[in-house]
């Protein structure tokens, strides 16, 4: 991308255009005029990425810090998958102008980012090179959105239940750092690099948990989103469940007006009707299934095991000697798990 001489202006230009070959609304002048797509040098701002619905139907914003890389790239489609919610519910009532659930706000763009960040369409603009994809190539790329996708899911799951301990009172300031910990290792198998005590409390180092956002909201999203790109994939033609030639993992729906459309018909409806007739609009499921998800993996899924069998690969995870609980600690949480 730096090669190319991409700016935050040409990348924000290309989710735009990608939008709008879907029939989705092109971003309005004020957007343009009035968003921050660069860090500014002459003052301090929160840097952490976010998309503004002013509620009047014409003003709409984004302010992100952008840097030329390809995780920004994804950053920008997710704040216009924003922004294009904002503009496709603006004509509802100001109750209804929101997600059909969090969730499916968080979904959006990082919708439209699952068919960019296919090889296919990576291809198409230029930032991959070569032909058609090998095996080896395929695996590597759902190897590289699995690290995104899948790893994410256990982590976002982790930070809800512990701040939830800590709604509930089971979880007391004095066992913030030992309990955040303990569900990080238990959950998603990863401790902390060196000795924790109380006397850090690392939870609030997520941009989420110091801001007081939700964060069930990015887990719902992760799965759903690969709902919807199996929808609207279908749509585009570009997927055909069994056809070996028509995968998930490359699909790109770049330019259907049918999965456009269908797109805009679920996020018109705001958050106007229940979210399982949102879903329903465009997927014809009712509930949030995880089967998108799977069948995007699958391939990567199957390698996995064929390969941990072939090495006969440890599966799972043991505590080292790092310690982030104390004797006492670690005593009543036992305790605890007895009781329970
Ligand atoms: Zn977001």
């Amino acid at each position: 991308m730096q090669e190319q001489n991409y700016t935050a202006l040409k990348m924000f230009q290309m989710s735009d255009e990608f939008f709008r070959s879907l029939n989705l609304t092109a971003m309005p002048e004020k957007f343009w005029k009035n968003s921050i797509i660069e860090k500014p040098n002459d003052r301090e701002i929160v840097c952490h990425a976010s998309a503004w619905d002013f509620y009047d139907g014409e003003d709409f914003r984004i302010k992100q810090c952008t840097t030329i890389d390809y995780e920004y790239f994804q950053t920008t489609h997710h704040e216009m998958g924003h922004i294009q919610y904002f503009l496709q519910y603006r004509d509802q009532p100001v109750i209804f102008r929101d997600g059909a659930n969090p969730g499916f706000h968080e979904a959006v763009g990082d919708t439209i980012a699952l068919s960019v960040s296919s090889p296919k369409h990576l291809r198409r603009v230029g930032l991959v090179s070569g032909d058609a994809e090998d095996e080896q190539t395929e695996i590597n790329q759902l190897y590289k959105m699995g690290i995104d996708k899948i790893v994410f899911l256990p982590f976002a799951y982790t930070l809800d239940l512990f701040r939830y301990g800590v709604f509930r009172g089971e979880t007391q300031p004095e066992d913030y750092n030992c309990h955040y910990w303990r569900l990080r290792e238990a959950l998603q198998g990863v401790e902390p690099p060196v000795n924790r005590t109380e006397e850090d409390f690392d939870a609030a180092a997520k941009y989420h948990v110091s801001a007081d956002v939700e964060y069930a909201r990015y887990y719902v999203s992760f799965i759903i989103q690969f709902q919807f790109h199996r929808a609207l994939c279908q749509l585009a033609g570009e997927y055909v469940p069994e056809d070996l030639t028509k995968k998930l993992v490359d699909c790109d729906i770049y330019q259907s007006v049918a999965a456009g459309n269908a797109l805009a018909n679920m996020l018109k409806m705001g958050s106007s009707r229940p979210w399982p007739d949102a879903m329903e609009a465009l997927t014809g499921q009712r509930a949030m299934r995880a089967d998108g998800l799977l069948e995007y993996f699958r391939p990567l899924h199957d390698w996995l095991r064929a390969e941990n069998q072939r090495t006969g690969e440890y599966i799972g995870w043991e505590s080292s000697k790092i310690q982030y609980c104390t004797g006492e600690q670690r005593a009543a949480l036992e305790a605890d798990a007895r009781d329970s």
